[in-house]
């Protein structure tokens, strides 16, 4: 799983300025964009299409027995199917068909009660059978829609004007064969879903959102692991720019097959970056597929675009149309899980949550569920609890590349450290340190308090006296504060906090100085 995809806090949360001076390629994308990303060069309008590829995570490939099993040696898992065996015959694997449904009903989409498998006709060394089963005109999922929350806070609909079912390729290998190329067909037949974008998509980081919220969604819904690394979830990017206010597509240019959200994000900055030189300098895009290059920073041009009639689409004779039953998309229904959006509302509603920070916490399944965990031990302190997992906890796991269900910090563990900040035993910042002793040696908040002495000091007669000694000591500093200075309140808080190694209650102290400073 990349970072990006896994991690808690992906992209988003980093400081993003940065990324533009990588590399010469984004020098036309650094002066052409502005921070946001949010609009090109006044003048000119992106248009931009996703077509995701995700895979489904059946256990046997959609029209053979064969295993869908990730990292098998070469071909150990292309049956006779897989490897376009003449007389042979597909069937069809249910599983698939109830996953596209479940993503269907959870974008709101029509689902098809009839649909039709198309053979999609092309040359190529990892495609024995001389075509892909897919479908064409009569998809399994139509007209559905997802809503992605821009940088500025607002929503937006993006909608999705269809999502079909077909089977993945096979793969070539160009690596460690001296030279030669191999054909490897474990990949061929796998079910995908291919989730296809109205072309409402505006900024490489509307595409970015629209991206994550969909890989957020079939993770919750269970139909793919989502692992961009080994490709079981990626896109290809349809990028095209017009005069701003004109109502007429221009000409795109699709991006072929990017698996992460950094690079689809780059990809298309560079690409929009291209096309507006392009045409200001008198040039025409022309329709063509694109290869993103990650260590140039730019995409290349692969081949012209094929049209449709290119591929002669035509019904596959072997499987006969697929119709769902009424009762069966009623079960799916009832076995959706909580969707993201609603988990989201309720966390806001529940817990006092900001529509971000609920937004952030309910990004996986894994992450919502920890939250909650933490929150049944510290009920009075949902926020306390957001701040936490959300940047200490967060911060560690992003740091070592780790899931929050790594097991590294049990929910229970992180709970017991916040209920010692909700009862004062401790202060926030004595509990970062606690927090690290944690992570670093796996003992449980209390022990760690106790053996290091850190221990808040809620004794007025302590504090007092600390502060007594600290004025002693620092006669010139008190009075100048006494003669107006009154900036020194700080230097007194921390030689207080220095001399109690920190462990002084911050609320009591301030208290206590205000009284005694003044004289
Ligand atoms: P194909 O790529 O197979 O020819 P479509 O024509 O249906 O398929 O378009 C695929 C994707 O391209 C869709 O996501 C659609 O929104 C997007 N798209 C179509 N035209 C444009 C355009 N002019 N600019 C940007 N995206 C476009
Ligand atoms: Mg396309």
């Amino acid at each position: 799983m990349t970072k990006s995809s896994g991690t808690i806090l992906d992209g988003d949360s980093r400081p993003r300025g940065g990324e533009a001076q990588e590399g010469s390629s984004t020098k036309s994308s650094g002066t052409i964009l502005d921070g946001t990303g949010r609009e090109p060069r006044s003048g000119w309008e992106t248009v931009i299409g996703l077509e995701i590829h995700a895979q489904l995570a059946t256990r046997s490939k959609i029209f053979s027995g064969a295993s869908t099993a990730y990292g098998a040696p070469p071909n150990a898992q292309a049956s006779l199917v897989d490897l376009g065996f003449p007389g042979v015959l597909p069937v069809l694997n249910g599983d698939a068909v109830r996953m596209a449904v479940r993503f269907g009903l959870a974008i709101g989409a029509r689902i098809a009660r009839q649909s039709v498998f198309a053979r999609k006709n092309y040359f190529y060394p990892d495609l024995p059978k001389g075509y892909q089963i897919s479908q064409y005109e009569l998809p399994i999922v139509a007209q559905g829609a997802l809503e992605i929350v821009l940088d500025d806070g607002s929503t937006k609909r993006v909608g999705i004007t269809r999502a079909h079912l077909e089977e993945d390729a096979g793969k070539s290998l160009h690596e460690g064969l001296g030279g030669l190329t191999g054909v490897d067909l474990n990949r061929a037949g796998t079910p995908l879903i291919e989730i296809v974008s109205e072309p409402d998509l505006r900024s490489a980081r509307e595409a970015v959102a629209y991206m994550k919220k969909v890989h957020t969604l079939v993770r919750y819904l269970e139909i793919c692991d989502g692992n961009m690394q080994e490709g079981s979830f990626r896109c290809d990017a349809n990028v095209s720019v017009r005069p701003k206010g004109s109502d007429k597509l221009g000409t795109r240019a699709e991006i072929k097959n990017i698996n992460s959200f950094r690079f689809v994000e780059k990809a298309i900055q560079y690409e929009i970056a291209r096309q507006i030189e392009l045409i200001e300098s008198g040039g025409k895009v022309v329709q063509e597929t694109r290869l993103y290059d990650p260590d140039k920073g730019e995409t290349r041009s692969m081949r012209a675009k094929e049209e449709a009639n290119d591929y002669r689409y035509f019904p596959d004779p072997d499987l006969l149309p697929l119709a769902v039953a009424e009762d069966f998309i009623e079960a799916v229904r009832e076995s959706l899980p909580e969707l993201p959006d609603e988990k989201a509302a309720r966390f806001s509603s529940q817990y006092g949550l900001s529509a971000y920070d609920a937004g952030v916490l309910t990004a996986s399944r894994e992450l919502a569920d920890y939250y909650e965990e933490v929150v049944r031990t510290v009920p009075r302190e949902p926020k306390l609890a957001a701040n936490w997992v959300m940047g200490e906890l967060a911060a560690v796991l992003n740091k070592e590349s780790l899931e929050v269900g790594s097991g590294r910090m049990p929910a229970a563990r992180l709970a017991g450290l916040l209920t010692r900040i909700a009862d004062e035993t401790i202060s926030g910042k004595i509990a970062k340190e606690v927090f690290e002793a944690m992570w670093a040696g796996g003992e449980g908040a209390d022990a760690i308090i106790a053996s290091k002495g850190l221990k808040q000091i809620t004794d007025t007669g302590a504090i007092e006296r600390a502060i007594e000694e600290v004025m002693a000591r620092n006669p010139g500093q008190l009075a100048e504060f006494r003669a107006g200075k009154e900036k020194l309140f700080g230097f007194f808080v921390g030689q207080v906090m220095k001399a109690t190694q920190g462990k002084a209650n911050p609320a009591q102290l301030n208290e206590l100085l205000k009284k005694k400073l003044p004289g």
